[in-house]
């Protein structure tokens, strides 16, 4: 038997908390540091080896629909694997869907930004439902009697498995049903009717091409009513007991994201409450999607941080013509500028993530804007972000006993779903269009880090958006990709190390650092950089 050599030990166990300095310093900094213990206690939990097990667990064994059972009875049920319980039960346990909610104070968004981050990194399927449920109480609250029946249930933290109604249950997780087989970006294409009953209520007919976590409790589900597109709430069990009449016709099969169930379902006169305004149902259902697109920036953050975290590990202990990985000189510039763009992601996200807990008109200015513009150039990069990552582990990084094939698969999906690359851009477009004073408040922020480097970059992108042709759809990527840039660079300008900052704007905002990783120009402490990416012990 040859002795096995030069193979790194895995990375755990780690606390994915305190082991991330990147994290750490934008929770104090974003006003959460009242969190740390708990997250600390939450990094340990998650940093376990048998924790990190739940999630290739989860994924190696993927979700079955059970449509009928043994007799005929329709069931409509999905079956996970205990893993996949076990992964809910940790998060709930941790407030991921709903504290804010059920425990506002300052920071709140922040604390949990940063706890499904560390969530994420672990695995990103059960992150589904924790998102949605999370983005659901706004909208909830357009219903006042629904509210109060459903936010306690929401807020429970004691996560209850069993598929029965919500009332006997512990606890309750909401998903949403909005995209359809002819349409999922063009909303107004729905075509589900929700008929009017004479208690109030309303029979859903129709169709969803896309419901994931199909064993949540409750649903948001847009539907057409007698006046016009509406939002509805729609329990798996209705108020008599019974099964709703929703049908789960079959599971997608899908590229990553396989430990979680996404399903088609048809509704065949399901039981449902309106939420909000008849006839307002985007409106009313928009507010969700805010919240869920910010998740997608945390999920796709996190999936970096992963990644990023794996790549400098593995760097550190395998050795290759007579040196350690990141001693290689190219290998460390892949290895910094890796460790940029996920800082990058990750400042900017958990900035973010405080606009959410503040009410100024500043702060909703940048939930406006910068929440779509963020989610397209984050979730655009994860893709190649994971793959990158994936080749500093060599052979070893594509096969499936690492992580790295499976924050590769999963990186897609965040940039696909609550709205894809083109309809974030066009979304940024409007909301600069519509929302007064966001230029002035962007640039604003952007002047506030008082660097030339972003200065002209901020200069580009207020020139387009004073521009004549500002509305010219054909450049909203460019546009929005100017922002992120800018803004990315003004915030680590303001508190990353000077090193990190000056090496994002040498690549980002003056050279060709969009293009493919390991292209730092010469000039920056880029082994200093990669260090701190590493997870630190
Ligand atoms: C894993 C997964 C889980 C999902 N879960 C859910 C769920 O739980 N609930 C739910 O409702 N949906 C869900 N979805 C669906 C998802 O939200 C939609 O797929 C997405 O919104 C895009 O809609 P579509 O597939 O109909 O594509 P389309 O709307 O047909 O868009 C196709 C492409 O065209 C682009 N495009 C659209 N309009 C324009 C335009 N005006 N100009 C330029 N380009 C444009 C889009 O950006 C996209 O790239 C899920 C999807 C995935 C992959």
């Amino acid at each position: 038997m040859f002795e096995v050599q030069n193979q790194p030990p895995p990375l755990e166990p780690y606390n994915a908390f305190t082991s991330d300095v990147v994290l750490r310093e934008a929770v104090q900094r974003e006003g959460a540091g009242w969190a740390e213990n708990e997250l600390t206690a939450l990094g340990a939990t998650l940093g376990k080896p048998e924790t990190v097990q739940l999630g290739f667990d989860a994924n190696r064994f993927p979700p079955q629909l059970r449509t009928l059972d043994r007799f005929g009875h329709r069931l409509d049920e999905v079956e996970f694997h205990p893993s996949w319980h076990e992964l809910l039960g940790l998060a709930l346990k941790a407030g991921l869907h709903s504290s804010p909610w059920s425990d506002p104070k300052s920071g709140a968004h922040v604390a949990r930004a940063a706890g499904t981050y560390l969530l994420g990194q672990v695995e990103s399927g059960v992150y589904c439902p924790i998102a949605m449920t999370y983005g659901s109480v706004p909208t909830l609250r357009h219903a006042p009697a629904i509210a109060a029946e459903w936010l306690p249930r929401i807020f429970a933290r004691d996560y209850d498995r069993r598929f029965r109604p919500a009332r006997l249950k512990t606890a309750a997780l909401v998903g949403m049903g909005m995209t359809e087989n002819q349409g999922g970006s063009d909303l107004r294409t729905n075509s589900t009717r929700a008929q009017p009953s004479a208690d109030g209520s309303f029979r859903l007919y129709g169709h969803k091409w896309f419901m994931s976590a199909p064993m949540c409790d409750a649903f948001l589900v847009l539907a057409q009513s007698p006046n016009g597109l509406s939002c509805f709430l729609m329990p798996r069990w209705t108020p008599g007991g019974d099964r709703n009449a929703i049908q789960i016709l079959r599971l997608k099969d899908k590229l990553g994201n396989r430990s979680n169930a996404s399903s088609e379902v048809e509704f065949l006169g399901a039981y449902a409450q309106l939420v909000g305004e008849e006839g307002r149902g985007i409106a009313t259902i928009i507010e969700m999607g805010n919240y869920t697109r910010l998740d997608c920036c945390i999920g796709s953050s996190s999936l970096m941080r992963q990644a990023v975290a794996q790549a400098v590990h593995h760097a550190r202990h395998r050795t290759a013509f007579q040196k350690k990985l990141i001693d290689q000189p190219l290998m460390t510039n892949v290895l910094a500028d890796l460790a940029l763009e996920s800082e990058a992601a990750t400042v900017l996200t958990m900035w973010l993530a405080r606009a959410y807990d503040e009410e100024s008109e500043t702060a909703q200015i940048i939930r406006r804007v910068v929440t779509p513009a963020a989610k397209f150039w984050i979730c655009k990069r994860t893709p190649f972000f994971t793959y990158e990552a994936m080749e500093v582990l060599g052979g070893s990084g594509y096969i499936e006993e690492s992580i790295m094939p499976r924050l590769y698969r999963e990186a897609p999906v965040n940039s696909i779903w609550e709205g894809s690359g083109n309809v974030m851009c066009l979304d940024v477009l409007r909301a600069v269009e519509r929302t007064a004073r966001s230029a002035e408040v962007l640039r604003a922020e952007l002047d506030s880090a008082k660097d030339p480097r972003v200065k002209s970059f901020a200069d580009r992108f207020e020139k387009r958006i004073t521009a004549h042709d500002r509305s010219d759809e054909r450049q909203a990527r460019a546009l929005v990709r100017e922002l992120v840039l800018a803004l990315q660079g003004s915030l680590l300008v303001k508190h990353a190390p000077s090193n990190v900052a000056d090496a994002f704007c040498a690549s980002r905002l003056a050279g060709d650092g969009a293009s493919a990783f390991g292209l730092l120009p010469p000039g920056h402490d880029m082994r200093a950089i990669a260090e701190r990416a590493g997870p630190a012990s």
